[in-house]
């Protein structure tokens, strides 16, 4: 094949879809974050590498806002899938609230965007004592109750404080989504939530508490669910429970709808725009009659397509018949697939001609689990080659770890023509910071 008819075969058949923002500008350019090469990132930052675009996370927020702009709504975006301060003060800026699941993640959003601490809204099943009160005294929007005794830890905690308690039931409604069953949350058997059947009687009872404010609902399905259905029927569910609180005098300011809607990780024919339509259609029209205000949760669609991880390949491996492309990342930076099976495109940053080849893409992590790719088509590649694996916005840093004792990457935020470092590379010295050596045992 000549190498022109070569490029036009990679540019047309594996080029990247235009929902992800890397791209080739030109042929035989280096892989591009908008408008910066990831070659060039390599060499200023070294790798692994998490490259995100600042551009298209703003967008998918615009795409969220957009889409309910109808009403009176809320994004608040889930701080657990990327947690980078940068990208935090970035969705700020652009109006976003955030949905919370620990007392770490609090004082990331206070450390990133004090201002909107009033947006934030609590969730998660075990909230401390120390958490709550914190989360009390910073004045954040509502906390998102699990449990019955959490409810109660609430409302004296509230007392305690002389500070009223905004909450929201989390209420399991039920639903079967299908997805991963490690993210998937909305069934009565997992662990998630209140069972929708008890919801009433604990609104009724925690009327009658001065220190506790009814404020609304939440539900939350699961993660990675590429179908609009399953989020309507939730949301009928939640309608239904608010039509039995109604008569009785509870009339709840806000329904919260959630996170979990996904991307495909596989590329095709993916349209974000009219996902996100076809999502609010559902969410919104199960909820006709109900007037107060929508929160939404979205962690994912915001980040995963906006990053990649960036990563050089130390060795091509052959073991009998298997062939093995070692890099330099490893399932310590980015573990989804090690645990959920999880697909990432890998592409060259620079690609070479030739006939590709089926390999493993591995870290160099003692663990068999410690794979990015099992026999996947790859073009050649050489050691010292970049590649990048696409979709890792999400869940991947966030996820990352030190195991192996292995420094955890850098991550640069790519804002048009600039790239900004915001999270250094470790050094040894912040691994070993926090242990105590003890000498005379
Ligand atoms: C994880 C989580 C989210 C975000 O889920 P995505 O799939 O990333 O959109 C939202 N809300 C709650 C309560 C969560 O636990």
């Amino acid at each position: 094949m000549s190498a022109t008819s070569y490029w036009k075969l990679i540019l047309t058949t594996i080029s990247i879809p235009s929902t992800r923002p890397f791209h080739h500008p030109q042929r035989h350019s280096a892989l591009h974050c908008g408008k910066v090469s990831l070659e060039t990132l390599a060499k200023r930052f070294g790798t692994p590498l998490y490259v995100y675009s600042a551009d298209q996370i703003a967008e998918r927020l615009r795409l969220f806002q957009q889409a309910f702009a109808g009403r009176d709504h809320l994004v608040c975006y889930a701080v657990k899938a990327n947690s980078a301060l940068a990208i935090l003060k970035l969705l700020a800026d652009r109006g976003a609230g955030f949905d919370i699941v620990s007392g770490g993640e609090l004082e990331r959003v206070l450390a990133a965007a004090p201002e909107a601490v009033g947006r934030v809204v609590f969730s998660g099943v075990g909230k401390t004592a120390a958490e709550i009160d914190r989360a009390l005294t910073a004045g954040i929007l509502a906390f998102n109750v699990e449990s019955e005794a959490e409810l109660e830890m609430l409302a004296a905690r509230a007392r305690r404080l002389k500070q009223k308690a905004r909450f929201a039931l989390r209420v399991n409604p039920d639903v079967f989504a299908e997805t991963h069953p490690y993210i998937s949350t909305g069934l009565r058997e997992h662990k998630f939530g209140i069972d929708i059947r008890q919801a009433l009687r604990i609104y009724q009872s925690a009327a009658g508490n001065r220190w506790l404010d009814a404020h609304g609902v939440s539900v939350h399905i699961g993660s990675q669910i590429r179908s609009a259905v399953p989020f309507g029927a939730a949301m009928e569910r939640v309608n239904k429970l608010l039509k039995q609180l109604r008569p009785v005098g509870i009339e709840l300011k806000t329904v919260d709808a959630g996170g979990g809607l996904g991307i495909d990780y596989h590329g095709g024919s993916f349209d974000p725009a009219a996902r996100v339509h076809e999502y609010a259609t559902a969410v919104q029209g199960a909820l006709q009659g109900f007037e107060g205000r929508l929160l939404l949760e979205p962690g994912r669609f915001l980040v995963a397509q906006a990053g990649a991880l960036l990563t050089r390949v130390l060795q091509v491996k052959r073991n009998g018949k298997k062939t093995f492309v070692v890099t330099d990342a490893a399932m310590n930076d980015l573990i989804r697939p090690a645990l959920y099976q999880a697909h990432h495109e890998i592409v060259s940053v620079k690609p070479r001609a030739g006939r590709g080849r089926v390999v493993d893409v591995v870290g160099p992590v003692c663990e068999s689990g410690d794979f990015f790719a099992r026999d996947r088509k790859l073009a050649p590649v050489e050691p010292g080659d970049l590649i990048a694996l696409l979709d890792a916005g999400a869940y991947g840093m966030a996820q990352s770890s030190n195991y192996n004792t292995r420094m955890r990457p850098a991550e640069v935020l790519v804002e048009g023509a600039k790239a900004r470092l915001i999270r250094r590379r470790e050094t040894i010295a912040d691994l070993l910071a926090p242990e105590v050596l003890v000498k005379d045992n």
